[in-house]
């Protein structure tokens, strides 16, 4: 469709595979990329095509919806979910092969159910709670496993777990959580089920928990070229991949007094040059950024005044020589020497990156760049 507003999200392919290579160089495990939530905001579809290229066989989404938008893109994609399915939708993921995670009985008894009804054999993994606190076996994992594993029609292929805390430096509580993983999955072999994959590791636990990566790793953030470590960077091999842009829609001049915005929450204390953007919080650039946020203009920084609106935002360009109605803005990437960070925008909002990046709407555009 033509992309009549002056406003995209730039999408770097090449960045993507660089940051596959990178992950390899942490680790000897198969990757499942994380590609919930659209691939972070970058396109789940033209992500997966991408990494499929580089070899990858195996993805995870977060819910069944996403998980449908690949099957119908990808008929050979092994696709797993890694949160929550109702067992009434049992029978999608049986009929579209697509792998659910299970952390209630009652889930895996339909899921069987399902499964002989259509004569198949369904693959599950089973989440553990070690100290997430959000879903997963917990006191009777140990007998609730042992049952699923003998229902008809299913096939536990994986064990896996989630860590609160895999990007502080501190390791002790991952360690705690791996040891519990540890602990099942060793009773789990000695009763006699064998689960041949397990997994837990998340890109900060990719990146510094090698006792973590068992035989899958699950890598979200770094593969967007984002570093996930709390206390900054380890790692100057990432590359973003996602950059959001825009055009300048209109330029004027303010006198003394004159006003910016709802509110008035700006006035112009000299003559103030100001730039429109076509593009506001609905497009995800936060209103937490009005008065004081920053774009880029022919690679310097400039100032956003006034509050953001939902479609349009202002910024004061006096500082900026030969500004022109059409210059290319750069919310979130490079231009030039000057670089905006998702880490610089979540400082600004109070959010991580991770925000940043998926709070990028629907309505932005995604261009494909590959070079
Ligand atoms: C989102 C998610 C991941 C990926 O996390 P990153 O920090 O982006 O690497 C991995 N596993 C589970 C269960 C998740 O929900």
């Amino acid at each position: 469709m033509t992309n009549f507003r002056p406003v995209w999200a730039e999408i770097n392919l090449s960045a993507l595979r660089h940051n596959f290579q990178a992950i390899k160089g942490y680790t000897k495990s198969e990757i499942m990329p994380i590609v919930k939530a659209d691939a972070y905001g970058h396109g789940a579809v033209q992500v997966v095509r991408t990494l499929k290229e580089e070899g990858i066989k195996r993805f995870g989404v977060a819910f069944l919806e996403e998980a449908l938008e690949l099957r119908y893109n990808f008929p050979d994609l092994i696709i797993m979910v890694i949160g929550p399915t109702l067992p009434e939708f049992s029978e999608f993921l049986v009929k579209e092969d697509i792998i659910p995670e299970i952390f209630q009985v009652e889930q895996a008894i339909a899921l069987s159910e399902a499964a002989v009804k259509f004569k198949r054999i369904a693959k599950i993994h089973i989440k553990i709670d070690t100290g997430m606190g959000r879903i997963g076996f917990r006191e009777t994992a140990f007998e609730d496993i042992t049952k699923i594993a003998s229902l008809p029609n299913i096939y536990v292929e994986g064990i896996y777990t989630h860590l609160a805390t895999a990007d502080w430096p501190d390791l002790s509580y991952v360690q705690k959580q791996l040891t519990q993983l540890d602990e099942l999955y060793e009773r789990l072999c000695s009763a006699g089920i064998e689960i041949p994959i397990r997994h837990a590791a998340n890109s900060p636990a990719v990146m510094q928990v090698p006792a973590s990566h068992y035989e899958i790793c699950r890598p979200g953030l770094i593969m967007y070229g984002l570093n996930p470590l709390e206390d900054g960077p380890r790692d100057v091999m990432l590359e973003p991949v996602l950059s959001f842009k825009a055009r300048i829609s209109h330029l004027k001049t303010i006198n003394s007094g004159d006003s910016v915005g709802y509110g008035r929450s700006f006035i112009a204390d000299h003559l103030v040059k100001v730039a429109t953007l076509p593009l506001g919080y609905a497009d995800g650039l936060r209103r937490t950024m009005s008065n004081g946020g920053e774009v880029l203009i022919r690679g310097q920084r400039v100032r956003i005044i006034g509050k953001v609106c939902m479609d349009q935002t202002m910024v004061d360009v006096t500082e900026i020589e030969n500004v022109a109605i059409g210059d290319e803005v750069t919310i979130l990437g490079r231009d030039g020497d000057e670089e905006i960070t998702a880490q610089e925008l979540a400082n600004k909002s109070d959010t991580i990156s991770y925000e940043i990046l998926c709070g990028i709407t629907k309505r932005v555009p995604r261009i494909y760049k590959d070079n």
